[in-house]
């Protein structure tokens, strides 16, 4: 369905080439050429142009020339990469964030998606990183802050002789700066406020965000070390005592138990607090010894942990595309497509580092410094449907941790070779990297005897020649780019496989496009059963009219129990370099108690963060089954 043969040609066929334009047609992209900048208004009657007069056979025309006409001089080193790059954006296997979607080419010109910011304990820093995140915002980022460093409500202020207002104060002042900066023009800035949990001021900070109204640009997480976990589960008391950051001082005395408890009340009402595993998370942070500290933040949907100042650009496969179809109509995943995906975009994200336009100098210092990437994927549950897999069986979850544990293989391979050839990341000698450790917790807890990959070349490679990115796959939420690519987003199973839409001039169904397929080959597609479907929350099950087979395979959210959940999320962390951005669906009528067990069993098989959503619990449901507009 490409415009260009395998040559960069155009190929002489005016009905594919309006159907490459038509996929054009949903980005909104403007690409900068020499000192040119054109939109896609510009590209598409160019195209027109020239598949006009190569039809006449009046030229014959390269997408290189024809981005070399206009610029109007001879393009640099990476032109012949660009058509790579395109196609496969425009085949809709991979996009980048959306702020690369949105800014590149553009004055901004500012491409990642997420940021951490530092929170010192003093008047002027917090106003710095208030006006960092500002601009963060205005350039369509998001911010995640850990507010433990501020000292905790009524400290004394010396300079002052008064009394300090404590961090949930100062999260407001950024919440009302987040409400009148729009993202780069397009959507609102998302925030992530962190508190841990030996903070004097914890409690208030779990329950504060229980009212509608309240902090509404923050997603807030408790985060926990090893010593809270000690508390819970090792002593007798539960004692756990809360400290001041001023001077680590006892404050109070808490019981470790109660606190865990009114977290998972909070979470129960109102799907937050969620919790952030700091433990899990520096287990394996073989960047820790290079910057002399743990990690202590994530962005504001947690699937990327950096350090103050760090940035990072993301982007997802759509595995829902990289399948065969096979002589007997059934689909075969494309392993070696998919290999070669992961080494162009593992490229490409590694380019999106040095063209990006940075909000503030110290972050693209920190940014260069670690060249950090989140190679991600989306489609996976549309892809499990296409290939008739349950995603919570033992074949659906081997099937997740091979894609999982490719990823990063591959990607980490292709990073080493971009080690050799453009050099390794400015601060790899002074990591773990060398004495060959590497951030992938499957590769020290799981049998080697599972392994899809063989781990110890790659990582004697990384020993003599480095690697060129700290950390390089992660599982993104994918809102927008799942909505751009019409594919389930991220890691998540489907929210509902047919919802009704009613409009002014009538209603219609949205209809998962794979069952769509399966239903239409069984006979079964009509009106009637989408009706019906929706009806059923979207689900299958149940269903008589629906065969067995199908109701086992197309499963939704809500069909699958929170302890499947974790354990699909597990699966994907045991490979994934960063984390995951997952949400654990509970039905409306679990109890306070289940939702303490989730985060036991959290915590037990490795994950590095969960946020729980029981049906029904917030005010305004983002998505609903059944919707009106
Ligand atoms: N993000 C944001 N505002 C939003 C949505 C997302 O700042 O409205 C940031 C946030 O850091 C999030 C990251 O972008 O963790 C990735 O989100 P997602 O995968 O949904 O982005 P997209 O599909 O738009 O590229």
């Amino acid at each position: 369905s490409q415009v260009f043969d395998k040559s960069g040609n155009i190929k002489q066929d005016v009905e594919e080439a309006n159907s490459y334009l038509e996929k054009l047609d949903a980005f909104d992209y403007k690409f900068k050429v020499g000192n040119y900048f054109f939109n896609k208004w510009h590209f598409r009657s160019l195209i027109n142009h020239y598949v006009t007069l190569a039809n006449k056979g009046q030229m014959k025309v390269s997408f290189k020339d024809l981005l070399t006409l206009l610029a109007g001089k001879k393009l640099d080193s990476y032109a012949d990469k660009i058509t790579e790059y395109f196609d496969l954006m425009v085949a809709q296997d991979f996009l980048p964030n959306s702020p690369t979607m949105m800014n590149a080419g553009g004055r901004l010109g500012q491409l990642s998606a997420c940021f951490v910011l530092g929170m010192e304990d003093g008047m002027e820093q917090i106003m710095k990183s208030t006006s960092d995140a500002a601009l963060i915002f205005k350039s369509g980022g998001g911010v995640g802050i850990n507010y433990s460093d501020l000292r905790e409500e009524g400290d004394i202020v010396a300079s002052t002789s008064g009394v300090a207002s404590g961090p949930v104060s100062f999260m407001n002042i950024i919440n009302t700066v987040t409400e009148v900066v729009k993202q780069g023009g397009k959507r609102r800035g998302a925030n992530m406020g962190i508190i841990e949990a030996w903070h004097p001021d914890v409690e208030k900070f779990i329950t504060n965000k229980t009212e509608p109204g309240i902090l509404e640009n923050f997603n807030v997480s408790v985060g926990i070390w090893e010593d809270f976990w000690h508390a819970l589960v090792n002593t007798s008391d539960g004692n756990y005592v809360l400290r001041s950051p001023r001077d680590k001082k006892p404050v109070k005395e808490i019981n470790a138990h109660q606190l865990i408890d009114l977290i998972a009340l909070s979470a129960w009402k109102s799907a937050e607090p969620g919790l952030i595993f700091f433990d899990q998370i520096n287990k394996y942070n073989v960047f820790a010894k290079a910057r002399k500290a743990p990690l202590r933040a994530t962005n504001p949907c947690g699937e990327q942990s950096l350090y103050p100042y760090e940035s990072c650009n993301l982007g997802s496969i759509n595995l829902v595309n990289l399948v065969k179809r096979q002589a007997d109509g059934t689909y075969e995943f494309d392993w070696q497509r998919y290999e070669e995906t992961i080494r162009k975009t593992t490229r490409f994200l590694d380019n999106i580092i040095d063209v990006n336009t940075y909000p503030v100098p110290e972050i693209n210092v920190a940014s260069k410094e670690s060249r950090r990437i989140g190679l991600g994927v989306m489609g996976v549950a549309d892809l499990l449907y296409k290939l008739k897999i349950p995603y919570n069986s033992q074949e659906g979850y081997e099937l997740q941790s091979k894609l999982s544990e490719a990823l990063t293989y591959y990607s980490m391979e292709e990073s080493v070779a971009l080690a050799k050839s453009r050099g390794e990341f400015p601060l790899c000698s002074k990591t773990e990297y060398p004495e060959g450790k590497i951030p992938i917790s499957g590769y020290y807890e799981k049998p080697k005897s599972t392994h899809s990959y063989e781990w110890d070349p790659l990582i004697d490679k990384i020993k003599k020649h480095g690697i060129r990115n700290v950390l390089t796959t992660t599982v993104a939420p994918t809102g927008t780019l799942s909505m751009i690519a019409d594919c389930s987003n991220g890691m998540e199973p489907a929210f509902a496989l047919v919802f009704e839409k009613r409009v002014t001039v009538g209603r219609f169904f949205y209809t998962n496009k794979i069952l769509e397929e399966a239903l239409k080959e069984a006979g079964l597609y009509n009106d009637e059963i989408l009706e019906k479907i929706a009806d059923n929350y979207g689900s299958l099950k149940g269903l008589d009219e629906i065969p067995q087979w199908m109701q086992d395979v197309f499963v939704t959210a809500m069909d699958i129990h929170w302890a499947d959940h974790l354990m699909a999320q597990g699966v994907w962390q045991d490979w994934i370099g960063n984390a995951i951005a997952k949400t654990i669906n509970m039905p409306y009528d679990v109890t306070v108690e289940d939702v303490k067990s989730a985060y036991l069993l959290a915590h037990e098989i490795g994950l590095k963060g969960m946020t729980v959503y029981r049906d029904g619990s917030r005010h305004k449901q983002v998505l609903h089954m059944t919707s009106e507009n």
